[in-house]
């Protein structure tokens, strides 16, 4: 056995097993590929040409171009020869295009060559009459059953008086007939515009194959005439021909195909130029009849080989969509015996099993979406609070439960976290979503989501979110307009903070008084001293007032005095590397000391401190604290040691905190 080892893909040698052990090494830096394998798996790069050293090729391209490759001789099937103009087509062209549904695309072969859209045109057009008409109406006069039989079978639903279904001519001429215009030009011109909206480039037409099928399209008029007859379609019936023969005449190339295809995964927006060719709610309508009537009568064995709605064309194209994630776009005009193009369906039989992209292969079950959850008191937001408030979310903080959560909010994840907080439930009041690891959601999920807040607002209970995505809180908002005030909170502490300050407030009412002045004695690190001691220590101390967006501290000022927060909110924020963002370091309610750091460390400030209200502090500066040790040295060591306990206090909550988070 042989193994093949890559020195940084710069150098190629081939060695022995054993050799390979021995240069290798302990931690050696070598990539070792096996060529041949006995397990049976196909390694990826088997039997392919390796791009040229020192320049990084994508994987894709590398498959791409192999799989491209591997089919270039590959001349099974024939020309369509039943519109005469279809035999000039060059047999050799080969082109196969992936485009993800954000727009990036790996070509390769003739992947820029024009040739006709033919039958793709179909679904396009369909999605247009369901804009057109709405897909109540368009069912009454086109189906969507599958009929097993070829392309241009003359066969009906003679029981609802209408053809099978769009992917067929009968049904496609049928559709056709249903697009809105004033007269044929202008027609004409909506369906063109809509098919370069999905391109994103203006698309033209064959005018030499649209005359060729025009003159020889006797059997798609008598399809036409027959649906006339029977009241399937109105007059004017050679428009409606005209119009689909040259529908189909318009030029494409692989790379056309493949937008087309990406802009149906984008839901409807080509991801180029952002521009929407089909409205949303159609496109999982437009992919459904490709699913089931997309290949003729191949379509059984398509979804059951490679299971992505896809629509082929007699030109030789095939499109094929994987929703929301990509689509191929294969252009090879030598046609099986269904009509389908030989080597694109080898093609997306291929790119299917290899990249396990059949619809129904489900390899992921749902993510788990809730990422940690905690209860508030042992959590807490950033703003430090006086021992009365503290000692209300202590007890009462259990109220407030917060779930992380993470990835996608769709009806599997959603049903997972409303479970979880129904089951939490009977100890929470205020529930708390964190949205900043949430990357999109569903209408669905957001559904599902108020109706859980509707149901916890019947039991007294609180939804509140914070952080999302801002597509997700505008989802919700839209969906929540009217039904009373949303809790939507940009910021995480903040809603944290908001559901604190409700605990509070009703476990005890008088802990928040808003223009309550505390006495020197209540400040949190004094408690303990005796009034004698409080009194001594009272002529140290001044007392200053801040009006609302006062500056209590600045960055870069002198660090020389402590500060007891007696009346009023303060809060700490620095500003971020790119000056424009600030972020909250911490926030002050009464009772609080800030500053701390200062006795120990000196220096200058390194943030700013603002009263968010009219505040009131009593300050006690450093020079004084000196006087303090020369007349009072016991009260001095007191205070020094209600500051250490202050830090040991602090420590101890942040060491609590990071360990129910963990
Ligand atoms: N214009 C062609 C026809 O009506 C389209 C058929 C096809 O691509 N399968 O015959």
């Amino acid at each position: 056995m042989f193994w093949r080892i890559s020195n940084g893909g710069a150098k190629l040698e081939t060695k022995t097993v054993q050799e390979t052990k021995a240069a290798a090494g302990f931690g050696a830096p070598y990539i070792v590929r096996t060529l041949e394998n006995g397990a049976g798996h196909a390694p990826i790069l088997e039997g392919m040409k390796l791009p040229t050293p020192n320049t990084l090729t994508s994987p894709i391209d590398v498959w791409l171009r192999n799989l491209h490759e591997k089919y270039r001789n590959n001349m099974h099937g024939h020309l369509a020869s039943y519109i005469p103009e279809l035999t000039k087509a060059d047999a050799k062209h080969f082109g196969i295009v992936l485009a993800a549904a954000d727009g990036k695309s790996y070509a390769t072969g003739d992947s820029e060559v024009l040739f006709t859209i033919q039958s793709i045109s179909k679904p396009l057009v369909y999605g247009l009459a369901l804009e057109d008409h709405g897909s109540e109406a368009v069912l009454k006069r086109v189906g969507v059953e599958p009929t097993g039989e070829a392309f241009n079978s003359i066969v009906m639903d003679e029981l609802n008086n209408r053809p099978f279904n769009p992917m067929v001519n009968a049904g496609a001429i049928a559709t056709t007939a249903l697009i809105r215009g004033n007269g044929f030009e202008d027609r004409f011109k909506r369906i063109l515009d809509m098919f370069s909206r999905y391109a994103g480039r203006q698309l033209t037409v064959d005018e030499s194959v649209f005359a060729s099928e025009r003159a020889t399209g006797h059997r798609n008029r008598a399809i036409a005439y027959l649906q006339l007859n029977s009241g399937m379609i109105e007059e004017p019936v050679s428009e409606h021909l005209d119009l689909y023969f040259r529908q189909c005449a318009i030029l494409v190339s692989a790379r056309d195909l493949a937008m087309m295809a990406a802009t149906l995964a984008n839901n409807g927006v080509n991801p180029v130029t952002h521009e929407r060719a089909i409205a949303p709610e159609h496109v999982k309508t437009v992919l459904s009849v490709m699913a089931s009537c997309g290949m003729y009568d191949y379509s059984g064995e398509w979804v059951y080989r490679v299971g992505l709605p896809a629509k082929s064309g007699v030109g030789g194209g095939i499109i094929a969509v994987l929703p929301g994630q990509f689509g191929v776009g294969t252009f090879s005009p030598l046609l099986d015996d269904h009509g389908n193009s030989h080597r694109g369906i080898e093609v997306c039989k291929e790119l299917s099993q290899r990249f396990h992209l059949h619809v129904y292969d489900m390899h992921f079950v749902a993510d788990n979406i809730v990422r940690r959850s905690y209860r508030g008191g042992g959590v807490t937001s950033k703003r430090l609070r006086g021992a009365r408030e503290r000692k209300a979310l202590d007890s009462h903080g259990h109220q407030i439960i917060a779930y992380e959560l993470q990835g996608g909010l769709y009806f599997a994840t959603a049903e997972q976290l409303v479970r979880r907080i129904v089951e939490d439930s009977p100890q929470s009041k205020y529930v708390l979503l964190d949205g900043r690891r949430i990357s999109r959601a569903d209408q669905s999920a957001l559904m599902l989501l108020r109706d859980l807040k509707l149901a916890l607002a019947h039991e007294s209970k609180v939804l509140v979110l914070a952080a999302l995505p801002e597509q997700v809180q505008s989802d919700w908002l839209k969906l929540n307009s009217g039904a009373g005030l949303e809790l939507c909170f940009g910021d995480v502490d903040a809603a944290l903070e908001y559901c604190e300050t409700k605990v509070i407030l009703t476990a005890d009412p008088g802990a928040m008084a808003a223009d309550a002045l505390l006495p020197l004695a209540d400040m949190d690190i004094l408690r303990g001293f005796s009034a004698d001691e409080i009194g001594k220590l009272a002529p140290y101390i001044q007392t200053s007032s801040y009006d609302a967006g006062a500056f209590i501290i600045r960055e870069g000022d002198a660090a020389d005095r402590l500060y007891l927060l007696a009346s009023g909110s303060a809060s700490v924020d620095i500003v971020l590397d790119d000056a424009k963002s600030r972020v909250r370091l911490a926030a002050f309610r009464p009772g609080v000391a800030f500053g701390e750091f200062a006795l120990f460390d000196g220096g200058r400030r390194v943030a700013n401190v603002v009263a968010e209200t009219a505040a009131v502090c009593y300050v006690l500066d450093f020079a004084n604290l000196e006087r303090l040790e020369a007349t009072e040295p016991k009260l001095y060591r007191r205070v020094l040691f209600a500051l250490g306990r202050l830090l040991t206090d602090r420590l101890r909550r942040v060491t609590a905190e990071v360990r129910a988070l963990t």
